[in-house]
Parts: C-alpha cells; sequence; structure tokens
C-alpha cells in the first residue's frame, strides 16, 4: 500500500448491497472501489481510494465461512489503511437463525478490540426505519412486509434487539429514538451507559437520514460501525471535517472510449420493459433463442454476427422474455439449468465483444451481472454517479478499463438503456 490509504473500508454480505453502500459514499463526497471478493494486498486499485468496499457474498453461507471470510476482509482493509470498518448487511437485517450478522459484528468487534458496536440498519430513503428496536419496511413491520415469506431470510420477527440477540454470543441492547432526537453527545453517553451495563451490541432507532448522521457522529471514534448503507451517510463528515477528504468531485470517472452494448438476461418485468422500449424505437436487438442454446445450436457465435453486422449502430443481446415464455422454457429444460446457460452464453458475448473493441457495457439483471463481471475478469469498480436509484455508472479497474452499468432486473425506468448508453458515454451521468 502506498500513500496515506483509505479511510472507510467496508466488508457488504452481498455484491449489489457493496454497490449501494458505494453509492452512498460517493454521494457523500468519497472516491471510493468496490471490489467483487478480497483483492491481493497492494492491489493499484485502491490507491487514491478513500473508501474501499469488499463485496462478499456471505450473507447466507454457514456462520463459520461468513466470519473467516468477513475476517479474511478485514486484514485486507486494515493494511491498505482504513481508519474506520463498516460491516453493511440489508437494511431489512436479512438473516438466518444462526446469523450472519450477529456472529460476524462480535467476531470483528474482538478483532478490532472494540467492547460495545452499533447496529443501525434503517435507511430512510428506501423506507426502512427503525423505532423501539421494531423494522418498519414502509409502513408495515418486517415480518408483514413480505420478508417472512423470503425463501432464503425469512424475517418472522420485527424485534431487532430479539433477532440479533438470538444470533449472539453477547447481550443486545437499544438506543432509542429520544436519545438520538437529543443528538451526538446523548448518544455517546447512552453508548457509554450501556457498555457499562454489560451491552456489546446496540441496536439503534432512526426514522431519518438526519438521525443517521447524528449516529455517525455519536460514532466518529468507533473504529467498527454495523448496519445498511444509510449508516454511511454521516461517516464521511467525520473526516471532513479534519479536512482530510480530497476536494475533487468524487463521482466523476474517467471516459472510457470504444464500443457499447446492452446484455439483458433478467426476466423482470422491468426489464422486459426497457427490451420492448428498445424494440419498439427499431434499434437493433439479437433474441437469444433458449431451446436454440439448449440444442447445441452456435447461438453466440449468431449473436456476435448479428454485432459486427451492425457496426454503426448500438445493439441489444437479449434473452429476456415474458413471464409465460419464460415458464415454458424452465419447464421444458429446468429453471437452473436454463438460467445457467443464459448466464453462461452471455458471459462468453459478453468477453468475445471486448475482444471485438467493445468498452462500455449496460447489464440487466443480477446473476446476470456477476456472469459478465467474472467473464470479462473484472475484480474492481470505480464507483460514479447514480444513472438510476441503486445502479450507479462504474469504471473497471485493471490495465483495460471497461464502463459499466449493472443493474438489478427491476430497476430503472424504461428509457434505462439509453439513459445509461449516455451517462457511460460521458464518463458520468
Ligand atoms: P434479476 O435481477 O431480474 O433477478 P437475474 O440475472 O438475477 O435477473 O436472473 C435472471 C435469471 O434468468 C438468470 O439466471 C438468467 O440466465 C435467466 N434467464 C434469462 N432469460 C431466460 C430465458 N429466456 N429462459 C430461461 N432463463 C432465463
Amino acid at each position: 500500500m502506498t500513500g496515506r490509504g483509505a479511510f472507510i473500508g467496508c466488508i457488504a454480505d452481498d455484491f449489489t448491497g457493496a454497490t449501494d453502500i458505494a453509492s452512498t459514499l460517493v454521494r457523500a463526497g468519497m472516491k471510493t472501489v468496490q471490489s467483487i471478493g478480497i483483492p491481493e494486498a497492494d492491489d493499484p486499485m485502491i490507491a487514491n481510494a478513500e473508501a474501499i468496499v469488499v463485496a462478499l457474498k456471505s450473507r447466507t453461507i454457514a456462520a463459520g465461512d461468513a466470519v473467516a471470510q468477513s475476517l479474511a476482509a478485514l486484514d485486507f482493509l486494515r493494511g491498505a489503511g482504513c481508519r474506520q470498518i463498516v460491516f453493511k448487511y440489508c437494511s431489512t437485517f436479512d438473516s438466518t437463525e444462526h446469523g450472519n450478522i450477529g456472529p460476524v459484528a462480535e467476531a470483528l468487534a474482538k478483532a478490532l478490540g472494540q467492547q460495545v458496536t452499533i447496529a443501525a440498519p434503517s435507511f430512510p430513503a428506501n423506507g426502512r426505519t427503525v423505532y423501539n428496536g421494531h423494522l418498519f419496511v414502509g409502513h408495515a413491520l418486517l415480518n408483514e412486509s413480505g420478508m417472512q415469506n423470503h425463501p432464503l431470510t425469512p424475517m418472522k420477527d420485527a424485534n431487532l434487539v430479539r433477532v440479533l440477540q438470538a444470533q449472539s454470543k453477547g447481550t443486545v441492547g437499544l438506543i432509542d429514538l429520544p436519545t438520538v432526537l437529543k443528538g451526538a453527545e446523548h448518544v455517546r453517553a447512552a453508548i457509554e451507559k450501556a457498555q457499562a451495563e454489560g451491552a456489546t451490541l446496540l441496536i439503534v432507532d432512526a426514522i431519518s437520514e438526519a438521525d443517521l448522521k447524528v449516529i455517525g457522529q455519536a460514532c466518529h471514534d468507533h473504529i467498527l460501525i454495523t448496519g445498511g448503507s444509510g449508516i454511511a451517510l454521516g461517516l464521511p463528515d467525520n473526516f471532513r471535517t479534519n479536512n482530510e477528504l480530497s476536494d475533487a468531485d468524487a463521482a466523476v470517472l474517467p471516459v472510457v472510449a470504444g464500443k457499447d452494448v446492452v446484455l439483458a438476461g433478467s426476466g423482470s418485468l422491468r426489464t422486459n420493459l426497457q427490451v420492448a422500449r428498445w424494440i419498439e424505437a427499431e434499434r437493433p436487438a439479437y433474441r437469444i433463442d433458449v431451446m436454440k442454446l439448449a440444442a447445441g445450436e452456435p447461438v453466440v457465435e449468431e449473436a456476435i454476427s448479428f454485432f459486427d453486422a451492425h457496426t454503426d449502430q448500438t445493439v441489444l443481446i437479449y434473452a429476456t422474455s415474458p413471464a409465460d415464455e419464460l415458464r415454458q422454457v424452465q419447464a421444458a429444460i429446468g429453471a437452473q439449468k436454463a438460467g445457467e446457460m443464459v448466464e453462461h452464453a452471455l458471459g462468453l458475448t459478453a468477453r468475445s465483444l471486448r475482444d471485438r473493441g467493445v468498452r462500455r457495457f449496460v447489464v440487466a439483471g443480477g446473476e446476470t451481472s456477476g456472469a459478465v463481471v467474472q467473464s470479462l475478469g473484472v475484480k474492481g469498480l470505480r464507483i460514479g454517479a447514480s444513472i438510476a436509484p441503486g445502479v450507479p455508472a462504474t469504471v473497471s479497474t485493471g490495465r483495460v478499463p471497461l464502463a459499466l452499468a449493472l443493474k438489478s432486473g427491476n430497476f430503472g425506468e424504461a428509457d434505462f438503456f439509453e439513459k445509461a448508453l449516455l451517462a457511460l458515454a460521458g464518463g458520468q451521468s
């Protein structure tokens, strides 16, 4: 590691959650990179970064594995000079009966020698607020918000003190809203009092961004903080008041020259709408026929030939199809197998296109984005301005920078593809 090192290091328990907190830090004025997994100790991508977000995939794995990966990420971030560590999880507190929020928070606190650690999942901009220790999603309690039916992390109790206690060895307490409303000094005093009474983890109420900023201020000397991405709103100011942050606009990314493409592998309603909009505008689009793919026909080669035949226009290559067609294909070849085949095909397509000079990729679909990024060998992302809520423009680190807009299927308006292409072409949105 050269230079002064980064200020804030985040350990995120999934990929899109990592992008979310990275985006929040950029909005709050910090130059931020996101690494996919744990980088090598002296990876040049972290040079000049003011915040580093390590994206793990540890939300639903065994607690012991989540702890081991998180401690490895901590080692890396400490080695990179980070002075404050944020363990980022979902603002709906997605976790299983055994973890992994409690075990990871406790292991990180132990490694850092911190006796009491806050847990502040609130993210008011997305309707997630915490009051009297209870998490609300919009107007509904967590356990009545639909999250009680989540396939991997069903949240059946909105009382986060109870939920976190069930996963933790130490004692979980609460800092309530009246205390937060009194300001940072009162929060600090309440944390000290709770610590003296034996608490090791503290759920903190917050119903507004102002509350999160107060919590950030109150915890300016906590090496470890845990929460949703909202907690990142209040942290950069702790470094800004000491004049430690650069004045440069954190969201400015280098301009990436080259050809562009749109790849869509999501079957969500929103992506269907975006694909339909593209086709209605008579822009060139190649549909990946999954049955032909399953039959071993040269679908990727056809997609590449289609791209070659439209050198003067941006091309969309898509597997996206309406729900009834998707179900037919899934019934014929199995949902998982079909999904893997499509992801593999779009990954291969992305790599061939990169070899043909494509440098800007708009990708629709969470898993699809993962497959494309992996196939392109991308290890890290510099995070720029938001194109749509939850979708920042990014530029990959490494020798051949690529401009990437990676979106979850249901994000963005009907004209997202056009907006994203424009944003990537300008180096920022
Ligand atoms: P989202 O963000 O909308 O969930 P993902 O990319 O995460 O999108 O997931 C969509 C999944 O559906 C991927 O595994 C993708 O390969 C698969 N898929 C996309 N199109 C088809 C299709 N026409 N038939 C079968 N599976 C498909």
